[in-house]
């Protein structure tokens, strides 16, 4: 039987589960006579044969690695999360003060988070919680903080994902400030991983623990990506990544050229628009002769991209055109990055596409010993992200099955065909602009759960539209109310 996900065919569906019992949460077996125990059980077995529970380690504590513990734990698994930060939440834990020195503006330095002080969620807080812990103020707990907008600002996210972390008793599952260094695969089968982790600020020899699987939801918004732009070497002014940019203070009076046409650079040439003296935004897919004023600005304009930058200081882009600049801010997204795996993971990164990994999630050599939550980009993540760890869950403990190898490495071909049929680059295998719903109602279907309600799909795209039709009002003009009044009444299961 063949699945397709939009236009692009996924391929042969997996053996369905064996059986559709919810399983039964249990609490984390950590104990040494049972870690000896499950590790004796992992090697006894093939490695590609899962055991019904295993000692896993997660890397990373933001929204996909506190729900890829919830499910790994509900699924009768031991789950350890290893976070660099003191804290939960990832990206979304803001970070006032990012470490990017002046000799390197453009490199991620320290910067725990990508977020900036002004940042307002682009997706309703009812499409953006997971499935069972809606995103309303009684699940953030109300209080004195509380921002019940429904695009709240940042400090609601983290609040949020806080929340669950204490409505989950995951707090316990996670060491902090300890950051995984290595992954290296065990000697002998059994699929299990050795992980080398280091107590930060503590001298003295790493950890090295034995797990029978690893799941890697470390995130893609630190490692910046940035735009190559002939001559920059020589140009007299600043560059940066929208990564380290904050507050829009430090750029009073300044001529500042944006590269980049999604979320955060339209969100950050706004907010430099208030205090800057131009804004200049370089689309690599405005046509060559572009130079638009920007509606409702008198100091925003639209380019063509950069062609190249001068000594005398002046950006020239495509039509010609060129303006002496202060700053060049590249809002051009992120690298994956996985620098704690190395060749025995079995999967490399090449342009910007993680490869080879069957939907996504599982490379095809290693499976299920290892996996990768949260690489779809374009998506409404925290749904996918608890999909995406369901199905790792259940597909450990043996409860759901994955095909053979072969038929994995079929599919993922077949993946590629259309991508390039689409005529899209490799760079763009993990969007999932056209497809995420029907990716996530695969995921929900190898796990017996029912699929994504239909007004959290009506809904995406209702703010889709209202984002193109009031591209400056959308968050707080809107014409959906009956499907919020929908989504109210089926989160009273939850609440
Ligand atoms: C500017 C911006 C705006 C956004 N707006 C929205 C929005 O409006 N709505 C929405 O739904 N989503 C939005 N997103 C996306 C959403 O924030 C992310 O998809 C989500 O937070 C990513 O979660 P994650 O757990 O995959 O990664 P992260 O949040 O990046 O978490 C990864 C964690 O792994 C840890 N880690 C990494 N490497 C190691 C290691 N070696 N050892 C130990 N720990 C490690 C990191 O410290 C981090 O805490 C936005 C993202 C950005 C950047």
């Amino acid at each position: 039987m063949k699945t397709r996900v939009g236009s692009l065919q996924l391929g042969r569906l997996p053996c369905k589960s064996q059986h559709t019992t919810t399983p039964h949460p249990r609490p984390p077996q950590r104990t040494e006579r049972n870690r000896t125990r499950l590790s004796r059980l992992a090697t006894a077995l093939p490695p590609t044969m899962p055991s019904p529970s295993l000692r896993l380690a997660v890397v990373g504590a933001g929204a996909a690695g506190l729900v890829a513990a919830r499910e790994l734990r509900r699924e009768g698994h031991a789950p350890v999360v290893f976070e660099r930060a003191a804290a939960v939440g990832g990206t979304c834990l803001y970070d006032a003060a990012p470490a990017a020195s002046s000799a390197d503006p453009l490199a991620s330095g320290a910067a725990h988070s990508s977020l900036y002080a002004s940042l307002r969620t682009n997706l309703p807080r009812e499409v953006m919680g997971f499935l069972d812990f809606p995103f309303v103020a009684t699940a953030v707990g109300g209080g004195a903080d509380e921002d019940p907008r429904r695009f709240p600002g940042h400090e609601e996210v983290l609040r949020y994902l806080e929340a669950f972390a204490r409505r989950f008793d995951l707090y316990g599952l996670v060491r902090f400030e300890t950051e995984v260094v290595r992954v290296r695969r065990e000697d002998g089968g059994g699929g299990r991983w050795a992980v080398t982790s280091r107590k930060l600020g503590e001298k003295g020899k790493p950890d090295e623990e034995v797990y029978d699987a690893i799941v890697v939801c470390n995130g893609h918004y630190t490692e910046p990506r940035v735009a190559h732009i002939p001559g920059v070497d020589s140009w007299p002014g600043k560059q940066m990544h929208s990564h380290n940019y904050r507050i829009s203070e430090p750029f009073h009076d300044q001529v500042v050229i944006i590269i980049g046409a999604s979320a955060s650079a339209v969100d950050i040439s706004r907010d430099l628009a208030g205090v800057a003296k131009e804004v200049h935004i370089a689309d690599r897919s405005a046509p060559a002769c572009t130079c638009k004023r920007q509606p409702g600005y008198d100091n925003m304009w639209l380019h063509s991209m950069i062609d190249h930058a001068q000594e005398d200081g002046s950006v020239v882009f495509r039509d010609g055109s060129s303006i002496k600049a202060d700053v060049i801010m590249h809002c051009t997204g992120y690298l994956y990055d996985f620098p704690f795996l190395g060749d025995d993971s079995a999967i490399t990164v090449d342009d910007n596409c993680v490869d080879p990994l069957y939907k996504h999630v599982f490379p095809l050599e290693v499976a299920p010993h290892l996996s990768f939550i949260g690489l779809p980009w374009k998506v409404i993540p925290f749904p996918l992200f608890e999909l995406q760890s369901k199905w790792v869950a259940g597909v450990l403990s043996g409860r759901v099955k994955l095909p053979s190898r072969e038929e994995m490495m079929e599919d993922m071909k077949a993946f590629y065909l259309k991508l390039e049929a689409r005529g899209w680059p490799k760079r763009y295998a993990h969007n999932f602009a056209d497809y995420q719903f029907e990716y996530d109602d695969w995921l929900a279907e190898q796990c017996d759960h029912p699929p994504v309600e239909k007004w959290r799909k009506l809904m995406y795209a209702a703010n889709s539209v209202n984002k193109a039709a009031r591209p400056e009002s959308y968050r707080d003009e809107w014409d959906d109310d009956h499907l919020v009044a929908e989504a109210k009444e089926d989160f009273k299961k939850y609440l």
